[in-house]
Formats: C-alpha cells, structure tokens, sequence
C-alpha cells in the first residue's frame, strides 16, 4: 500500500456503500437485477475504477451512489451520513460535493449556452458567489483544465471532443467537489486525446486531493488512474484488489480473461483467454456463480458448487477479495 494511502485510512471514508440493490422492471414485468448486493468504500482523495463489460451494471452503480436512480435497497454513505436520510439543504450540499462526468461530452454540455455559462452553471444552482466571483471561478476553472480563458465566450460545438471533455470536467469541478464519478469519461474520444484527459484527472486529483469512481470497460483505461479496481460481472463485484496486485495477480476467471487481453508490462504473461458466448442476459441470469456459464475454469470437483451456490466475495489477502469458489481460503466475509 502506498503511503498516500496509508496516510489516508484514518479518516472516515468519503463513500460508503453497503449491500446495495439496485432492480429494474424489464420487459415482460420480469425484474433485472441491475446492481445485485455491492458493497465497498473510497477513501478520501482514493481512485477506485470499476471494470466490466457493457450491461454490467457499472453506469447504474455511478448513478445510485449519487442518488440519481433511487436505491432498491442498500446504504450509501458520504463522510458517515446516510444518503436515504437526507433532504433538502443537507441533499442540496451533496449535489455540490459529488458530481459526474458522463461518456458524451457534447450530450451533457447545453449547446445553446456559452462555456463560461455551462461551466458556471452548478455554481449558479447552488448559489454560489456574485457575478464577478462566479466570472473569476469559470476563468480560474478553464486554466485549471487546460483551456484558454477566451473560450468563456464561445459556445461547446466550437470545440473538439477532447475540449469538450475538458469543459464538461471544468463544470464538474466548479462547486469545489471532494468526489466525482467518471462514467465513461475517455471512452468516447480518440486514444491520443484519452490519454491527455486521463493525464488531466489524474493531475486534478492531487491537487484537489479528489476521490473518484472511475468507470470504464476498458480495464488498460482504468489501470493508469485507479488506486484499486473492482471488477464487475452481471450486478456483482467479482474481485476487487488494489490496482498492481489485480494486474500481477487477478485471481477470478473473468479478471484474468480481462487482463489477457490487455498488453501491460507488469501483468502476468499470459496468452489470451477468449470468453465464450456473450454475456447472460440479466433478466435471466445464471444460478450460481454468474460467470459460470462462460468460465474457462470450471472444472468436475467444484462445478456443481458453481452452478448452484453463490460464491460471497470474500478476502484472498489483505485488500484483494474474489468471489470465486476456486479460491476459498477463509470465511472472512468482505469487510468495509
Ligand atoms: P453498464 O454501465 O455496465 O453498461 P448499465 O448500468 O447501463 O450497465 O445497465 C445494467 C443493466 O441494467 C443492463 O441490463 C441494462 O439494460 C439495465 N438498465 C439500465 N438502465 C435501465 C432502465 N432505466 N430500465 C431498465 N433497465 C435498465
């Protein structure tokens, strides 16, 4: 563990979420279990990625914590306050501290609007300074991201997409937020561009000291800025480990079928797992493990266990937890 984080462990965590659910009515009236009993907890100033294929349940994830999609059930904590119990001002005051970044720079920023208007925006929702502050906030905003203090005047389609980003992460941070959710943040933009954005949040959060939920497909995308990464399949977190361990040493299936398709120079060489089939459909999801229908290592001696139990995420080592049958080596249950 690095020593930013040592340092950091003392305070109470910034998020903390305990067996959330998350249910949406499907088609037929059937229920889809979009994010199924999560639990885990960011540290301030901490970058926690979540990985997994499309459908996995990581946007709605990003959106529940922020009380954007109500919770089916579970508890959210920020700084030790229970979201469900909050109203009015105290809900008013976390809107201001937690803040998302979405996928689609241009869908998210008004095109009718100035950029120093979009970027003014939360600091005029939550009412924050007089006309001359709020000015001098969107040109300090715009340097801190990178763009020039003229581009207050023009208007986001004058704008290239990595720009874009850059003012929709400049709005993000105007009303001084201690988290931030980036779902998909890079995904959308060429990998030149990825990685000036990626290279910008990962500048932003030391000195901002930020913590973020980091949300991507693309395990090679959230490896640069994550401090942990938990790894998403079907609604669940099937491991969840600090960043060079999960490279080093993924322990679930479906991590390591990730990672053998992502080249880096610290992981474990190995040669690419292909996944088969495509990913059960969430309303008729696999009994068992959910993975199990496509897991490359299930073999005689544990397969019914996959096929008809639940394997709890549970601790391998200090920090590193896999819900695995395979790897069952205490019954210490996945602890906040
Ligand atoms: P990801 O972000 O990993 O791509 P999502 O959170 O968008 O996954 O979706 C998780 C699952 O929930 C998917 O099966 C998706 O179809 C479903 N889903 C997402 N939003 C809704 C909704 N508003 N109503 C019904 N189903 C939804």
């Amino acid at each position: 563990m690095n020593t930013r984080k040592q340092a950091q462990h003392k305070s109470a965590p910034v998020l903390q979420v305990q067996n959330l659910f998350k249910h949406y009515t499907g088609k037929n009236g059937n229920r889809l279990i979009a994010v199924n009993d999560v639990s885990f907890s960011i540290d301030k100033g901490e970058v926690l990625g979540i990985v997994g294929e499309s459908g996995c349940g990581k946007s709605t994830l990003g959106r529940t914590v922020l009380r954007l999609v109500e919770a089916t059930s579970g508890k959210i904590a920020y700084s030790g306050q229970d979201l469900a119990t909050l109203k009015g001002a105290e809900l008013k005051t976390l809107r201001k501290d937690a803040q998302i970044v979405f996928q689609d720079p241009f869908g998210a920023l008004n095109p009718q609007h100035t950029v120093s208007r979009v970027i003014a925006e939360p600091l005029l929702v939550h009412k924050l300074g007089n006309r001359k502050q709020r000015l001098s906030r969107v040109a300090e905003l715009l340097e801190l991201v990178g763009m020039p203090t003229d581009a207050g005047k023009k208007y986001p389609h004058e704008f290239s997409g990595g720009q874009r980003q850059r003012i929709a992460i400049a709005r993000a941070l105007a009303s001084k937020p201690t988290f931030l959710v980036c779902d998909e943040a890079v995904s959308a933009l060429d990998v030149s561009v990825q990685s000036q954005i990626l290279n910008l949040l990962m500048d932003l959060r030391q000195q901002l000291n930020l913590a973020m939920m980091f949300i991507s497909h693309d395990l090679s995308v959230i490896r640069h800025i994550s401090d942990r990464v938990a790894v998403m399949y079907l609604g669940k977190f099937v491991e969840c480990a600090e960043t060079e361990q999960l490279m080093n040493n993924p322990m679930h299936p479906y991590t390591q079928a990730l990672l053998s398709a992502v080249p880096h120079p610290l992981a474990k060489q190995q040669s690419r797992i292909i996944l088969h089939g495509e990913q059960p459909d969430a309303l008729n999801p696999p009994t068992g493990c959910v993975f199990h229908t496509r897991c490359h290592k299930r073999n005689e001696t544990i397969d019914s266990q996959c096929v008809a139990t639940v394997p709890a995420l549970q601790k391998y080592t200090d920090g590193h937890q896999v819900a695995c049958h395979l790897h069952v080596q205490s019954t210490e249950q996945f602890d906040l």
